[in-house]
């Protein structure tokens, strides 16, 4: 467990153009699970600012569902970390339906973590874990066989579900 906490840095990770979206991350080389891959930073803002942020973005994205990510994280019962900012490189990895990697609030740092070996070249990609109540706004094309066609954390999927099927209905 130790050896993972030393190796933490940008030894296995690169950024350049993915063939998903954008940006995105890529294995340097192999990475083991459980490795801290990056630390996903940015401000520390309050709830309340929190909701105000998330407010502007979902505003935005009803017009234009690309503008529609949401680059916070809850961080504790207070603070949230907005992921928005240039400092944060890990805000350039893509979500998908079935990422090899997972974001993970470890003694109040989210970092994210590889969750099965990882090999170079190979780009990284998580889940982003949105709440499935905003998810029209967010559409996804990650790709995966498993994709659910929206942004929304793997929990809440059977709830997705039923909101897509009630919908069809009306
Ligand atoms: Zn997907």
């Amino acid at each position: 467990m130790k050896k993972n906490n030393e190796e933490s840095s940008f030894e296995y990770i690169e950024f350049h153009k993915s063939p998903v979206h954008g940006m995105g991350g890529f294995a340097k080389k192999t990475i083991p699970k459980g490795t801290k891959i990056i630390e996903y930073i940015g401000d520390k803002i309050t709830k309340k600012e929190s909701d105000r942020r998330s407010e502007h973005v979902l505003n935005a994205a009803k017009e234009n569902p690309e503008k529609g990510a949401v680059y916070i994280f809850a961080l504790n019962k207070r603070y949230d970390i907005d992921g928005n900012v240039q400092w944060n490189p890990a805000r350039w990895l893509n979500h998908s339906c079935d990422g090899n990697a997972q974001a993970q609030n470890l003694n109040g740092h989210i970092w994210i973590v590889a969750k099965k070996t990882i090999l170079p070249g190979t780009e990284i990609t998580y889940n982003y874990g949105y709440d499935v109540e905003n998810w029209e706004e967010h559409l996804c094309r990650c790709g995966a066989k498993c994709c659910v066609g929206h942004i929304v954390a793997k929990e809440q999927w059977k709830k997705l579900a039923k909101l897509k099927a009630k919908k069809k209905e009306n």
